[in-house]
């Protein structure tokens, strides 16, 4: 089946961001959100960006216009019975992703595919809230996604060849760089990422370092174009112990505890840049 026409489920952070790349190269993508508010942000976010990339001459005006032409918006999740391809990228709760899967299960065509932009949900487990769960996959793009050259496609123990062919060489059209992993625990991403940040606040809470000095080893002794510790701040406290507890719980392993400064900084609300204050100020 030629996909052309997308449904993406929530117009936040990712939603918006996804929403807008396909609408860029050339694909009809409706965009739901349950919030009204949401939805107008998620707009707003999108002619702000694309307006960047206009700044950057990274964009003509007519790929702008041409852009915002192909985004229509809708407050429910009927508005997708025609679509080939859905996307959700709702908040990260499980219970609110079944409610989304089961009824979208019942509303597309049966060779629609059904992908999930969770980063922590097992893809087993959503696709077997499904009948076919073979039509289920994860696709996770990357945070700001117009910008990041990386789709990780989480393949469930269910996922067919072809839906997996299909949702990546989807990626290679919209110019990105997919890597298809296996689902478990954290996917690769989080996997390797998560510990490492954790690893990083221990090294703080031990007073090994400042977290100046901690990110400053990590960004000019290894490269890395962010040290730890701001990146936990940029993704924010709450959903990087979220991500620790869900490896924790699902390994039952002890080298995946979160570290108690991390749970403390939570329960402060010291959430990163979101709420101006993390293990810097803002
Ligand atoms: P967000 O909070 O910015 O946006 C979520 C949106 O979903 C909200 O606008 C909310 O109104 C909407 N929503 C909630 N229930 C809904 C429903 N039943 N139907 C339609 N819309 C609904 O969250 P986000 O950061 O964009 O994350 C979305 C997903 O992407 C999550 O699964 C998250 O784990 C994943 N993800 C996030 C990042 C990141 O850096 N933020 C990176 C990769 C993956």
């Amino acid at each position: 089946m030629a996909i052309t026409r997308i449904g993406v489920i929530g117009a936040g952070t990712m939603g918006n961001g996804i929403t807008q790349t396909f609408a860029r190269h050339g694909f009809q993508v409706t965009m739901v959100d349950t919030s009204p508010q949401a939805l107008e942000n998620g707009l707003a976010a999108i002619r702000a960006s694309l307006a960047k990339l206009e700044k950057k001459a990274l964009l003509s005006p007519a790929d702008t216009a041409l852009t915002l032409s192909n985004i229509a918006t809708a407050g429910s999740l009927a508005a997708l019975a025609g679509c080939e391809l859905v996307v959700e990228a709702a908040t990260e709760n499980a219970t609110i992703k079944e409610s989304i899967f089961r009824e979208l299960a019942r509303l597309l065509p049966a060779e629609a595919i059904l992908a999930s932009n969770t980063s922590s949900i097992s893809l087993t487990r959503i696709a077997a809230w499904v009948e076919r769960p073979e039509r289920v996959v994860g696709m996770h793009f990357m945070n700001p996604v117009p910008l990041m050259p990386l789709v990780e496609i989480i393949r469930a123990l269910q996922t067919d060849d072809a839906t997996h062919q299909q949702v990546h060489a989807l990626a290679v059209e919209l110019g990105k760089t997919p890597v298809t992993v296996k689902d478990g625990p954290g996917f690769v991403s989080n996997r390797i990422l998560m510990p490492m940040i954790n690893e990083a606040v221990f090294a703080l809470y031990e007073n090994l370092a400042s977290a100046e000095d901690i990110d400053t080893v990590m960004k000019l002794g290894m490269n890395h174009p962010i040290g730890p510790l701001a990146l936990a701040d940029l993704i924010g406290l709450d959903t990087c112990l979220a991500i620790m507890n869900i490896l924790h719980d699902e390994f039952r392993d002890s080298k995946y505890r979160a570290c108690p400064l991390l749970a403390q900084m939570v329960a402060a609300g010291r959430l990163g840049r979101k709420s101006g204050k993390g293990f810097y100020s803002y």
